[in-house]
C-alpha cells in the first residue's frame, strides 16, 4: 500500500513538473484568449458596453441621527430596488458591512497573529476589543409595514421577495436598524470618530452606515462574497435623499447638495456659502476657526436636520462635528462650476486652510482633462487623522501639524498627496464603477496613476511616492513568495500597496512613457474613463479598451504585468564592433600582417627566444628560400579585385566606401517580463542617440537576442535603459563597457559595546540635556 502511494505520488510530481515546464515555454506574447470572458452582448470584444448592456439602479431615502452622548447611529431607510436585468428575481441581497465588527465575525476569526518579544499598548488593547460593533436590525418590512422574510448572513442579508421581481420591475421596501458608533483611533476604520479629550469633543467620519444593496450583474449574478476588511465594495447607482439629525451646534458635510442651507446655516454662513460659488481663486472661510472654537465650549441640547440630495452615486457618507472649520470655492469645468469645499478642527490648521480645498480644485480640474468632466456639484475633504478613504462627492484625509502648528515637509506632501488621491477615487470607482470587492487594482492602481499625474501638475518635482518605474524595482526583484500577480482577489494579496496601488499605477506609466507613448495612451485611456462612466467595468474591458482605441496589441504586456510577477532584467551581455572588408588588395593584405603581427604570443614562444639552440651554434648550415611574401599584393589579386568591384551596382560600391560601423548588440531576459529595449550610444565626440526597439524583438520567445545597429560615428559607451523607464530591477548588466564605478564596503573594528540607533539616539539626548543644565547653571551663577 505504501509503495503504491509512492509511487502515485512519484508520478504526480512528474507530471506537476513537466506541466510547469510547458508553462514556462508558452509563447509571452500568445493572446489572452483563455484568461478573458468571451465577448458578448453586454460586453463587446471592443471593451464597450455591448448592445445589451444593462445594470441595476437602488435608490434610496433615509433619516439617520446621530446620539452625539452614547456615539450611536439610528436609522430607517426606504429602498427602491429597480430590475432592470433580464432575470427574474425571488431574491435580493443587502451588505451589512457594519457587521465586520460584530463581535462574532469572520474578520476576527482569521485575523492571524503571533507575538514576538515585544508589543506596543494599542495592538494590545486590539487584542482586548471586545466593542460591540454590527448593526442591530430591528426591522425590514414592506413599504406598507408588513413583515419581509430575510435571513443574515454574517455581512450580507438576503430578503426573500413575497412574490418574483420581473424583469423592468421595481420593489420598495424599509430597513430600520442602530449601531454603535467604533472608536476609529482606538480601533481602526474606515470610518468612525475621533475623540478629542482637551475640549471633549467628537468628530465623525460616517460611512458603511446603513444596509447597502449588492450589485446584481451577468458576471457574478449577486455579488455577496463577504466583507472581510480588505476587498472593499461593490455597489449601484442610484439617487440619494437622506436627511441627517445631529446636535444643532454641529456643521455636517455629505454626499450631495445640502437641500435646506436656510434652516440649517446662519445668514452670515449663506452670505458666505454664496461668495463661494462665484470665487474661484481663494477659498471664502463660511465657518471660521474662531466660530469653531466658540461652538466646541457649549453643548445645544437641540437638534437640527440637514437635508441632502445626491443624483447618480453608488454610496452616501457624511461627517459631522462641533469642532469643524468650513471653506470652499468654485472649480469651473467646461463652463459649469463645481464646488470644492473642506471642513476641518483646528487642529488641522494652519495647513488645511492653506491647501485642502485648493488641493480639491486642482483634483477635479486634472482628472477631468484625463477622463470626463467631474459630473456632481460638489467635492469634499474632511479632515480625519491617519485615515485616507473615499465616497462619491466626500471623502476623509488624513494631515495635522504638530501641536505648535508647525508641520514638516513630509506631512504636507502627505496631505496633499491623499487628499489627491481621495478625491481621485471619485472617478475610480465611484463613477467608472469597478468592482472593488474583487479586484482592488481598477480603483487603486488607476486611481494611483492619475494620482501621479495630478501630482506632477501641482508642483514641479512633486515627491510622488508611487509612480515612476525606477521606484518599483525593489518590490517586483522581491522574495517571489510574497508577491502575488496583480490579478489576485483583494484579500489574497501579498504586499497590497505595493500590488494593488504602486505595481498597476506603474505599469500605466509604463505604457505611457514606454510602450504606446502619452498621445495614443492618453485617448484610449480616456475611451475607457468615458464608455464605462457611470456603468461597471471589468478587468476584460479595460484591456480590451485599451487596445482597441490606440491599435496596440497589449496582451504581453497584460500577461506579464498583471498575470505574472516576474520582474524586468535585461543584461546588455555583448557589444561586437564591425566594419565592411572593402577587400581591396593592399589594405587586406596589410590588414593581415599587421593582425599576424599584434597577435598575442605564447609564454614558452618568448621563454625560448631566450635559448641557444643548436641552429644558433651550427653556423655550417643555411636556407636557399624563394622570396614568396604571404603578405604581398600579387598580379592575380588585383585582378580578382577589379572582377569584384566591376559586378557591383554605384550603391553598392558606395556602401563599400562608406566607413559604417556596424554594432552588434546581446540581449538576454534575465527577468522574464518581456519590455522594449531602450538603447543609448555614445559616440566619441560626445554625442549622443538612443534607439528604441518595441518588446515585440522578444516574440519568438528566445531568452537571448542580437541586434545590429548600423552607426556612422564610433561608439564609446552603450547603455540600456538610460532613462530609467522599463523597472529594470538591475542596472549593473546595462552598460558596455561594463560601469566602472566602485561599490562600497565598510570595514570596522569588532567593537563590543557598539550601540543600536535606538541607544545612540537615548545617548545624544542625555549629553544635550546635560549641556543645557550645564549652561543653565552658568547662567545662574553669572546672575549671581
Ligand atoms: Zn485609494
Amino acid at each position: 500500500m505504501r509503495t503504491l502511494l509512492l509511487l502515485i505520488a512519484c508520478i504526480l510530481g512528474a507530471t506537476l513538473s513537466l506541466s510547469a515546464q510547458e508553462n514556462i515555454n508558452l509563447n509571452k506574447f500568445r493572446q489572452l484568449k483563455t484568461e478573458l470572458a468571451t465577448p458578448n452582448v453586454y460586453r463587446n470584444a471592443a471593451g464597450a458596453p455591448g448592445h445589451e448592456y444593462w445594470q441595476q439602479q437602488a435608490d434610496y431615502k433615509m433619516k439617520i441621527r446621530l446620539d452625539d452622548e452614547k456615539q450611536m447611529i439610528h436609522g430607517e431607510e426606504t429602498i427602491t430596488y429597480h430590475n432592470n436585468s433580464p432575470d427574474v428575481l425571488s431574491y435580493i441581497w443587502l451588505q451589512l458591512d457594519q457587521n465586520m465588527r460584530a463581535k462574532d465575525s469572520d474578520s476576527k476569526k482569521i485575523k492571524t497573529n503571533s507575538i514576538g518579544s515585544e508589543m506596543s499598548f494599542s495592538e494590545l488593547k486590539k487584542l482586548h476589543n471586545d466593542f460591540d460593533g454590527g448593526f442591530k436590525i430591528e426591522s425590514v418590512t414592506t413599504s406598507g409595514g408588513g413583515a419581509l422574510k430575510h435571513s443574515i448572513n454574517k455581512t450580507m442579508m438576503r430578503i426573500d421577495l413575497p412574490s418574483d421581481l420581473k424583469p423592468g420591475a421595481q420593489f420598495s421596501f424599509k430597513v430600520k436598524w442602530w449601531y454603535n458608533i467604533n472608536d476609529r483611533m482606538a480601533i481602526g476604520g474606515r470610518s468612525g470618530y475621533e475623540y478629542f479629550e482637551k475640549d471633549d469633543n467628537y468628530l465623525y467620519t460616517i460611512a458603511q452606515f446603513f444596509p447597502r444593496m449588492c450589485v446584481y450583474n451577468e458576471i457574478e449574478g449577486w455579488q455577496n462574497k463577504q466583507f472581510l476588511g480588505r476587498g472593499e465594495f461593490a455597489l449601484p447607482f442610484g439617487d440619494y435623499e437622506v436627511e441627517i439629525t445631529v446636535p444643532s451646534d454641529h456643521l455636517v458635510a455629505a454626499t450631495g447638495e445640502l437641500q435646506n442651507a436656510t434652516s440649517v446655516l446662519t445668514g452670515e454662513q449663506r452670505k458666505r456659502f454664496d461668495q463661494a460659488k462665484r470665487e474661484t481663486k481663494q477659498p471664502i472661510i463660511i465657518a471660521t476657526q474662531e466660530e469653531a472654537e466658540e461652538r466646541e465650549g457649549k453643548r445645544s441640547n437641540k437638534n437640527k436636520t440637514w437635508k441632502f440630495k445626491a443624483e447618480n452615486v453608488r454610496d452616501f457618507g457624511f461627517a459631522t462635528s462641533r469642532k469643524f472649520i468650513w471653506d470652499a470655492m468654485s472649480v469651473e469645468l467646461s463652463g459649469k462650476k463645481v464646488l470644492a469645499m473642506s471642513m476641518y478642527p483646528k487642529e488641522g490648521n494652519p495647513l488645511w486652510e492653506q491647501y485642502s480645498t485648493k488641493a480639491v480644485a486642482h483634483t477635479l480640474e486634472v482628472y477631468s482633462k484625463y477622463t470626463f468632466d467631474y459630473p456632481y456639484p460638489v467635492a469634499w475633504s474632511i479632515h480625519a487623522a491617519r485615515i485616507g478613504m473615499e465616497y462619491p462627492m466626500i471623502c476623509f484625509n488624513f494631515g495635522r501639524p504638530e501641536a505648535d502648528g508647525t508641520y514638516s515637509a513630509r506631512t504636507k506632501y502627505g496631505m496633499i498627496g491623499v487628499i489627491i488621491h481621495e478625491v481621485g477615487h471619485n472617478f475610480f470607482p465611484m463613477i467608472v464603477n469597478s468592482d472593488e470587492r474583487q479586484w482592488t487594482w481598477m480603483d487603486e492602481g488607476l486611481n494611483t496613476f492619475v494620482q501621479y499625474l495630478t501630482e506632477q501638475e501641482w508642483e514641479k518635482n512633486y515627491p510622488s511616492r508611487r509612480g515612476p518605474a525606477y521606484k518599483i524595482t525593489d518590490y517586483m526583484g522581491g522574495d517571489k513568495s510574497r508577491i502575488s500577480p496583480i490579478m489576485t482577489n483583494s484579500e489574497a494579496i501579498h504586499q497590497f500597496g505595493a500590488n494593488a496601488y504602486a505595481k498597476p499605477a506603474t505599469a500605466l506609466n509604463i505604457l505611457r512613457e514606454t510602450v504606446m507613448g502619452r498621445e495614443l495612451f492618453d485617448h484610449a485611456f480616456k475611451e475607457y474613463s468615458q464608455r464605462w462612466m457611470f456603468k461597471h467595468p471589468s478587468p476584460a474591458d479595460f484591456f480590451r479598451t485599451m487596445e482597441d482605441a490606440s491599435g496596440v496589441d497589449l496582451d504581453w504586456f497584460w500577461r506579464g504585468w498583471f498575470y505574472t510577477t516576474d520582474h524586468c532584467d535585461i543584461s546588455l551581455d555583448d557589444v561586437k564592433w564591425f566594419q565592411i572588408n572593402s577587400k581591396e588588395p593592399k589594405q587586406q593584405k596589410a590588414a593581415s600582417k599587421k593582425k599576424k603581427e599584434d597577435a598575442p604570443k605564447f609564454i614558452g614562444d618568448i621563454r625560448n627566444a631566450e635559448i641557444e639552440t643548436y641552429m644558433d651554434r651550427d653556423e655550417s648550415l643555411g636556407d636557399f628560400y624563394n622570396d614568396y611574401d604571404p603578405f604581398a599584393v600579387s598580379i592575380l589579386d588585383d585582378v580578382d579585385y577589379e572582377r569584384y568591384i566591376k559586378n557591383l551596382s554605384d550603391e553598392e560600391k558606395e556602401l563599400l566606401e562608406s566607413g559604417y560601423n556596424y554594432y552588434q548588440l546581446t540581449f538576454s531576459n534575465i527577468g522574464g517580463l518581456v519590455m522594449p529595449l531602450i538603447v543609448e550610444f555614445t559616440f566619441e565626440d560626445g554625442s549622443t542617440q538612443v534607439d528604441r526597439i518595441p518588446a515585440e524583438v522578444w516574440q519568438k520567445g528566445k531568452d537571448s537576442v542580437s541586434k545590429i545597429f548600423v552607426l556612422e560615428k564610433k561608439v564609446v559607451d552603450v547603455q540600456l535603459d538610460p532613462f530609467l523607464e522599463t523597472a529594470d530591477i538591475n542596472t549593473e548588466n546595462n552598460t558596455w563597457p561594463a560601469a566602472s564605478q566602485p561599490s562600497k564596503f565598510t570595514v570596522y573594528k569588532r567593537n563590543r559595546n557598539r550601540m543600536n540607533p535606538m541607544q545612540k539616539a537615548a545617548k545624544a539626548d542625555a549629553m544635550k540635556k546635560a549641556l543645557e543644565e550645564k549652561e543653565q547653571q552658568l547662567e545662574k551663577e553669572e546672575k549671581k
